[in-house]
């Protein structure tokens, strides 16, 4: 059976046991799919880039049948560590060197139109996400410090962004007094917000925009010809245009993007609320990335837990004991922590690709794909939907330019990218861990 992760770690129709879960806004269900159906689009994938996609093509009068196998916001959309940051994945000076100034400077903008189409969103849609101002990103080592104020300098020199706060030792240390961070920078333009609340708005949105959500509705097979058939157990959906939304959790739906896009699990644990110990993890409501290889991510929750994201894996199925998984980089971020309690840890898929950046992609002249966005989806995935929308509409700039990114398969294709990637990513998990 092809890699597939909607069904390896999760009640069938359950969303796993978050924090984000116990505290979300009240949610819809929507009902599954039964008989036939004809639509302008068809969409499959109910997170940020399905119910974007979906949202903005009913705005622009099209008719929109949204199929997601479990519930909106099952996949990592729900799941994730609620940091909404400025650019791409990569840095821009990765990016000049790799597509070149002029294309490195559209994708900073596409990024920030992304961060901003996130928050009009939620203003729009009034929807009640705990949008707070402020990523920080930290690091050990002096170098690693020297190199992210040299960002924040570069980001203000050569495209005019006035919103990177430079942290010395001192400085890093009064917003969190961890014995481990030597500095860093603050983003106040980023935000961090909660995440699982975000899609259910989406969905809202959508739904009161005539977008007809069909959960428990796996999608099993596409057909491509003068329309796209689509086949769940119990339906079938014809239409003009179909999108492929379901980043990490794609499985073997489509070869092209299976090859080119590996799914990967990332782990997060919320502790017990921390009551004045919270002043000991954060004096300021920003979130936190560090600089590590597998990323250390933190934050407080609006009642006062620590929501730390840290560990990945790389194959099919979770570890048994999630909780313990997170609880080891958190203790070594923050030792007095070493026994607090755990009251929530879950994990979830991402997708990343060779590149670190996403893969949009026109499958047919019918069927469009975006996924891979590594890490960095809130943003980039919400806007990914609206280039789909807007490229199906006739207007193609914005999905070109992303589209254009040079994407290679992973080597080993889909059956063996799993194990060579784990080789390759302890490789440098085990560098981080010897500070080379
Ligand atoms: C633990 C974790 C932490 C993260 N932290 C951050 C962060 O702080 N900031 C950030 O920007 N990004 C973060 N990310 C990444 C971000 O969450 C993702 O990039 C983004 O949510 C992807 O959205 P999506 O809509 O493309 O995919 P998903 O939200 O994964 O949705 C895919 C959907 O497709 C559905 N689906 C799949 N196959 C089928 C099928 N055959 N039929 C029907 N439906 C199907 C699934 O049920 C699922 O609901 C994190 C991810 C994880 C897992």
């Amino acid at each position: 059976m092809a890699l597939n992760l909607l069904h390896a770690n999760d009640r069938p129709g359950a969303y796993p046991d978050s924090w984000y879960a116990a505290t979300s806004t009240p949610r819809v269900h929507y009902p599954s799919l039964h008989g036939g159906l004809r639509a302008d689009v068809c969409i499959v994938g109910g997170g940020f880039t399905g119910l974007s996609a979906a949202l903005h093509l009913a705005e622009a009068g099209r008719s929109v049948v949204l199929l997601d196998a479990q519930r909106v916001g099952f996949g990592a959309s729900g799941r994730n560590g609620g940091q909404l940051g400025s650019g791409q994945r990569q840095d821009q000076q990765v990016l000049e060197r790799m597509v070149g100034k002029e294309d490195a400077a559209k994708l900073w903008a596409l990024g920030e139109e992304a961060k901003q189409l996130v928050k009009d969103l939620i203003a729009r849609h009034d929807i009640d996400c705990h949008l707070t101002p402020g990523v920080a990103w930290t690091a050990e080592g002096r170098r690693d410090v020297r190199h992210l104020h040299d960002y924040g300098h570069h980001l203000q020199d050569s495209y005019g962004y006035d919103q990177i706060e430079l942290l010395d030792a001192e400085a890093c240390h009064a917003m969190c007094p961890s014995p481990v961070y030597k500095g860093g920078i603050l983003d106040h333009g980023a935000g961090h917000l909660h995440p699982l609340n975000l899609v259910l708005g989406l969905a809202r949105a959508a739904a009161a925009a005539g977008v007809q959500i069909h959960e428990r509705s796996e999608v099993l097979a596409i057909e491509d010809g003068p329309q796209v058939e689509v086949r769940t157990g119990e339906g079938t959906v014809r239409a003009d245009h179909l999108i492929l939304a379901c980043n990490g959790y794609l499985g073997g739906l489509n070869a092209q993007v299976a090859s080119r896009v590996m799914p990967i699990n990332n782990f997060v644990a919320a502790t017990e609320p921390l009551g004045t110990e919270a002043a000991r993890v954060l004096t300021r409501d920003v979130a936190v990335a560090d600089s590590k290889f597998v990323v250390n991510y933190f934050r407080l929750s609006h009642d006062g837990r620590l929501l730390f994201g840290g560990g990945e894996s790389y194959g099919y199925r979770f570890p048994t004991d999630i909780a313990a998984k997170v609880r080891a980089p958190m203790t070594e971020i923050f030792p007095h922590l070493a026994d607090v309690k755990i009251d929530y840890a879950w994990g979830g898929t991402l997708a990343i690709t060779m590149k670190r950046l996403p893969y949009l992609a026109r499958l047919s002249p019918r069927i469009l794909s975006a996924s891979g966005y590594s890490g960095h989806g809130v943003g980039t995935a919400t806007h990914a939907g609206r280039l789909m929308a807007e490229a199906i509409c006739g207007q193609s700039e914005g999905f070109n330019t992303m589209a254009r990114i040079p994407n290679t398969p992973f080597p080993g294709g889909p059956r063996m990218r799993s194990p060579l990637l784990a080789l390759a990513m302890t490789w440098f998990a085990l560098r981080d861990r010897l500070g080379v």
